[in-house]
């Protein structure tokens, strides 16, 4: 195949509407696309993935924000509350048995397990290719798929610790303790690692990526629309020849990208070797 590399480059901010449906990236076939990126990453010195809910979907962790996600699953002893006030620092301080009646409801994972795109990285970066995997997630699956270098941008509910000294505890002891509000020894109240609204993104996660992605050649983003401040700007970092973009809906990015697919995270992963 020895098609010019503008085949692949979207040119839909050029094209007026009638023509933005057939344009670039996507009018070359799904096969076409895929041989373009596994040559790019046979090429490749640093590859670094960004991934947001839609990594996760496939293990059948619901989106929290589409249409059939997290946020649509309304039990009735919860309908008075906002999902977002569920996840908050607020209800967690304020209101914290209703705050762990959800979390206990909605975001046990212990029997969750990775799928193809996990495996795929944790192999990648085994072999030296991807530098490390940036993710929104808080399910802790790269890790259980392998991989090692994981910067989690919104903490994860893979680490549990006291609010008042700090001790850290087993992550399931959110599950399985008999207290309502689970509390460590000294009295302070447990709870997990995870960047709740109204809290700031864990500093070093954040600062790691950047980092990671100055240095990246090419850089990958999967399963996120690309809404969420501050993870829209991380292209901005990224002084790499190649991003490619994948989701299943169109992205604002998609036309700064060199690929884009807009299959499934697992039909694309597992094409690669
Ligand atoms: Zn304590």
């Amino acid at each position: 195949m020895n098609k010019p590399s503008h085949y692949f480059r979207n040119h839909c901010a050029t094209m007026n509407s009638d023509e933005e449906k057939g344009c670039g990236t996507i009018m070359a076939s799904f096969e076409e696309r895929l041989q373009k990126l596994q040559s790019i990453l046979d090429e490749a010195r640093s590859v670094v993935f960004f991934g947001g809910a839609g990594v996760s979907t496939e293990s059948g962790i619901p989106d929290f924000r589409s249409k059939d996600g997290l946020y649509n699953q309304h039990d009735v002893q919860f309908d008075k509350y906002p999902p977002e006030y569920l996840l908050s620092h607020s209800c967690l301080y304020d209101q914290p048995k209703v705050f762990f009646e959800y979390y206990r409801q909605k975001m046990d994972v212990r029997t969750i397990e990775p799928n193809i795109t996990h495996i795929k990285l944790a192999e990648m970066e085994k072999a030296g290719k991807l530098t490390c995997v940036i993710t929104q997630n808080i399910d802790g699956l790269h890790q259980k798929a392998g991989s090692k270098k994981v910067y989690e941008v919104h903490g994860t509910t893979q680490r549990v610790y006291c609010d008042r000294c700090g001790k850290e505890y087993p992550s399931d002891i959110l599950f399985t303790s008999t207290e309502p509000v689970p509390h460590c020894s000294c009295g302070g109240m447990l709870r997990p690692d995870v960047t709740l609204y109204e809290e700031g993104l864990p500093h070093e996660a954040w600062e790691n990526s950047i980092n990671a992605l100055a240095k990246a050649d090419v850089f990958i983003i999967g399963g996120t629309s690309l809404t969420v401040y501050p993870a829209n700007t991380l292209t901005n970092y990224f002084r790499g020849k190649h991003l490619i973009i994948m989701n299943r809906d169109e992205t604002a990015q998609d036309r700064y990208a060199e690929l884009v697919f807009h299959e499934g995270l697992g039909e694309i992963f597992s094409r690669l070797h």
